[in-house]
């Protein structure tokens, strides 16, 4: 079918402060097209001080959705009219519905984790431990999904500790079995924690661009073999962190399975279909 943007066409995107390199357009306009929908997602590019606005205007241009990004998903929420359950819990938003001028705001970034985190079928956090780096949004949602598959411990390692300690005391009251510590980026408890856990996450936004020789990690030889190493970011695809994982044989996955699975459960939000994360994962691979 032609594709061709007309008086019925419904506008979703995504708001966010520097979106410019966000592979959330083409992932969703990709899924647009193969589906023949009357459905254009837009980038929106905002600035903290028009937020507020920003979101009033999604019920004055009556758009259907967007997708919160960097650095707003915490901040949204007072804009916001409704929450999810588990976005109320998480205190993050990363999807806004607009449904006749009521947003209510959703997290999707939880299962977007968990559905990358089980790609290949092998990996099992449950009554296991995990380190963290980062304290923001995305660690709301990265630790909540870690929880909800019963991880033994996560320990949050971030810059901001009175952050971190939010989130643990937000977050464990809902998952009594499971255990959270929190510690200021210093190398020596690093690697302590390290050493005990099968899963380290890079949830800050040291890497991205412009400065994209930044790295949570203050030593290379902390990785050890039988280590997943993750960052949240996709662009650069390997930032120096996945790169000092991978020279160091370590397993690494980026951020980008975890963006097309939110997006496939925000996409669904909106549209009411919901496509094969595998299939446009291979083709959002193909075409970047
Ligand atoms: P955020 O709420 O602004 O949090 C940023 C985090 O990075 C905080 O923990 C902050 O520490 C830390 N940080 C920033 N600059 C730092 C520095 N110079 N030194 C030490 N720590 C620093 O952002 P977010 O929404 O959580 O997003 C974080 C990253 O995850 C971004 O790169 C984003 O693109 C990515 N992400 C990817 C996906 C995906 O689907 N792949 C989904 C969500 C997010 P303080 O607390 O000390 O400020």
């Amino acid at each position: 079918m032609k594709r061709e943007i007309n008086g019925k066409t419904k506008i979703i995107g995504i708001i966010g402060k520097n979106i410019e390199n966000s592979l959330s357009p083409l992932i969703h306009n990709q899924i647009i097209f193969k589906y023949s929908l009357n459905f254009c997602y837009l980038p929106f590019k905002v600035t903290e001080n028009d937020l507020s606005q920003a979101i009033q205007g999604i019920k004055a241009l009556n758009i259907r959705g967007v997708n919160i990004t960097f650095p707003y998903k915490e901040k949204v929420i007072e804009f916001l009219d409704e929450l999810e359950e588990s976005a109320r819990r998480i205190g993050a938003v990363n999807t806004i519905v607009n449904n006749k001028g009521i947003l209510t705001g959703y997290n999707t970034d939880v299962i977007g984790f968990k559905k990358s985190l089980q790609e290949d079928g092998k990996f099992i956090i449950k009554k296991k431990k995990a380190v963290i780096f980062g304290a923001g949004g995305a660690a709301r949602a990265v630790v909540y999904a870690l929880l909800e598959e019963e991880i033994e411990e996560i320990c949050i390692f971030n810059r901001t500790l009175e952050k971190a300690k939010k989130i643990k005391q937000n977050l464990l009251p809902f998952f009594p079995r499971s255990n959270i510590n929190i510690f200021p980026l210093e190398k020596e408890k690093l690697k302590d924690k390290i050493e005990e856990a099968p899963l380290l996450v890079n949830t800050t936004s040291l890497g991205m661009p412009p400065k994209i020789d930044n790295t949570p990690l203050p030593d290379e030889k902390l990785f050890h073999p039988n280590l997943l190493v993750y960052d949240l970011i996709y662009h650069p695809a390997k930032t120096l962190f996945l790169r000092q994982a991978e020279r160091a044989g370590v397993k690494i996955i980026n951020g980008l399975p975890m963006l097309v699975y939110q997006g496939i459960e925000s996409f669904h939000l909106w549209t009411g279909l919901k496509p094969e994360g595998k299939e446009v994962l291979k083709m959002i691979k193909r075409i970047t």
